[in-house]
């Protein structure tokens, strides 16, 4: 059964007890348990490498080839255009079904076990969203994912590194890379009473575009000494 985590009509938010007959988000079909079934889970084809950050390419042996002053590594553990990764994410987001997180963190932990990336000393926190989307969604994505991601790695989870300074539109709603550097300029800051001097944080959001939000989250840690930013996205789109 999935628990449903907000259901957001007429500006009401009310959690739980909602509960929804156990089929796959992916292809309909009846599970047992969980929202994926075995099939859908294991068609989902993941990546092997990291990208660069400021114009996506590969990174052979998860090391930076070009644009070495970037300030962040971003990982992205498979498609969005994958459709039952993207029914996954649509489910959590979209449809406030809490029971996606955990897969959709599974997910995420499978792809930085196979890149066999060292995160010893790593804190895990999540892209915030900005106050009037956290209002009207109820809960933030990423938070969810994020604290199982953390759980299951058993890195400290900083639930509020960042904070959102100002609303824009949503970075889905911009159309050009300009636009979107533009759009998400100064958006970030970093949280009231956040230390990250000396820290290696992974950021974690469901999906990425350009990676024009996770750079703008990686410059701002950096400008608050953060060591080392590694962004990762479950999906890419
Ligand atoms: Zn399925
Ligand atoms: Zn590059």
């Amino acid at each position: 059964m999935h628990v449903l985590l907000f259901y957001n009509t007429m500006n009401f938010n009310f959690f739980g007890d909602i509960f929804f007959p156990p089929s796959c988000v992916g292809c309909g079909g009846s599970i047992d348990r969980g929202v994926l079934c075995a099939a859908c889970r294991q068609g989902i084809d993941g990546f092997d490498t990291l990208f660069c950050g400021t114009c996506a390419a590969r990174l052979p042996e998860q090391k930076k080839v070009c644009h070495k002053d970037t300030p962040y590594l971003l990982g992205a553990a498979g498609r969005y255009d994958d459709d039952a990764l993207r029914a996954l994410i649509h489910a959590l987001k979209f449809q406030g079904i809490a029971d996606a997180a955990e897969p959709l963190a599974e997910i995420l932990v499978a792809y930085v076990a196979r890149l066999g990336l060292d995160l010893r000393n790593f804190a895990v926190t999540p892209l915030p969203l900005s106050e009037k989307r956290a209002r009207a969604r109820g809960f933030n994505q990423s938070a969810l994912i994020a604290r199982p991601f953390a759980r299951e790695l058993g890195l400290p989870f900083a639930e509020q590194l960042l904070a959102r300074v100002t609303h824009r539109k949503p970075q889905s709603d911009t159309e050009t890379i300009f636009e979107r550097q533009e759009n998400i300029k100064g958006c970030f800051a970093l949280a009231r009473g956040a230390v990250v001097q000396d820290k290696k944080i992974i950021l974690v959001d469901d999906v990425t575009t350009s990676g024009t939000t996770f750079a703008e989250a990686a410059r701002v840690l950096k400008s608050g000494g953060a060591k080392k930013i590694l962004a990762l996205a479950v999906a890419k789109a």
